[in-house]
């Protein structure tokens, strides 16, 4: 009998609102892929950007539990592991794969590109700089942000629901010009010291998975296997924003909450061991949900 894997999924939202019907759905399905297949489940919040927000965090948590999402360990908190991400940053330059980069958003969208780069990536303005020319960057004021010297234009990565998926690996940031740990960093940081091997979650995040995947490898990190799930839109083929209706858990209640997740899923299930034990990803619908609150 082969023992089950070690690993672990993982729930990671920012604390920037209160979840709302899609999010929820995303935690329920992380939930779902990592305890089907004997995995551990954490959860981690996002705070680099919103550390002021532990009151929405909290609430995050308290609606996760509520909805019947189990998680292992404590929760962890980003903006309570700088250290971590910046000794990664730290090692990385040291090795000569960061380089200052003194360009703003318009510099970047507004500078010529490579024929088939896309929109916002970097087209590695500051890469060779001299030393002379850093110089004088440095005079303008504009504290540098830190990009990674990536040796790859692209990147194949392992997902649960788009097969193989290739996609572009630009110099991205990793730590940003105000000097917080850049998102991309972070998260491959943490998923990497915290053993977690399977990532979960929406699929606009699909086009980041070879940037952070690249960057594990490159840290020589395990790569985690990916599923990125469909998201929820209204019905104007969108995001889902609060305009939408009633969305959180706080608006809808657990039972209604839950009863439109399984529906949208098409697996009518009582409650989340109900779900699990009908969970299958083959199944999983593939198509964004499109909510249409009663
Ligand atoms: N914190 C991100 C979000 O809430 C998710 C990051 C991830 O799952 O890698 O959108």
């Amino acid at each position: 009998m082969s023992s089950p894997p070690s690993g672990a999924g993982r729930f990671a939202p920012s604390p920037s609102a209160d979840l709302h019907i899609g999010n929820l759905r995303t935690a329920v399905l992380a939930w779902l892929f990592a305890r089907s297949t004997g995995r551990r489940f954490l959860i981690r919040i996002e705070d680099l950007d919103d550390r002021t927000h532990d009151d929405v965090a909290r609430q995050q948590l308290t609606d996760l539990a509520a909805i019947g999402v189990t998680w292992d360990d404590q929760p962890q908190w980003q903006s309570r592991q700088r250290q971590r991400y910046d000794a990664v940053i730290v090692r990385l330059a040291d090795q000569g794969l960061a380089y200052e980069c003194y360009c703003s958003r318009k510099d970047i969208l507004s500078a010529p590109r490579a024929p088939h780069a896309p929109e916002g990536a970097y087209p590695g303005t500051c890469r060779e700089l001299s030393d002379a020319e850093r110089a004088t960057k440095r005079e303008t004021g504009r504290p540098p942000a830190l990009r990674l010297r990536a040796e790859a234009d692209e990147y194949t990565v392992t997902d649960l629901v788009h097969g193989s998926y290739t996609g572009v690996v630009d110099d991205f940031v990793v730590r940003r010009g105000d000097g917080v740990p850049a998102y991309n960093l972070a998260v491959v940081v943490d998923d990497a010291l915290s053993g977690i091997d399977q990532v979960v979650r929406g699929d606009d995040l699909l086009s980041s998975s070879p940037r952070q995947s690249y960057l594990a490898n490159l840290l020589g990190y395990p790569q985690p296997v990916y599923a990125h799930v469909p998201l929820v839109i209204n019905a104007e083929g969108k995001r889902m924003a609060k305009r939408d209706g009633a969305v959180t858990l706080a608006e809808l209640g657990v039972a209604e909450a839950f009863g439109l997740i399984t529906k949208s899923l098409s697996w009518p299930a009582a409650d989340m061991a109900d779900l699990l034990r009908q969970f299958d990803p083959a199944a999983l619908p593939r198509q964004p949900w499109i909510y249409q609150p009663a």
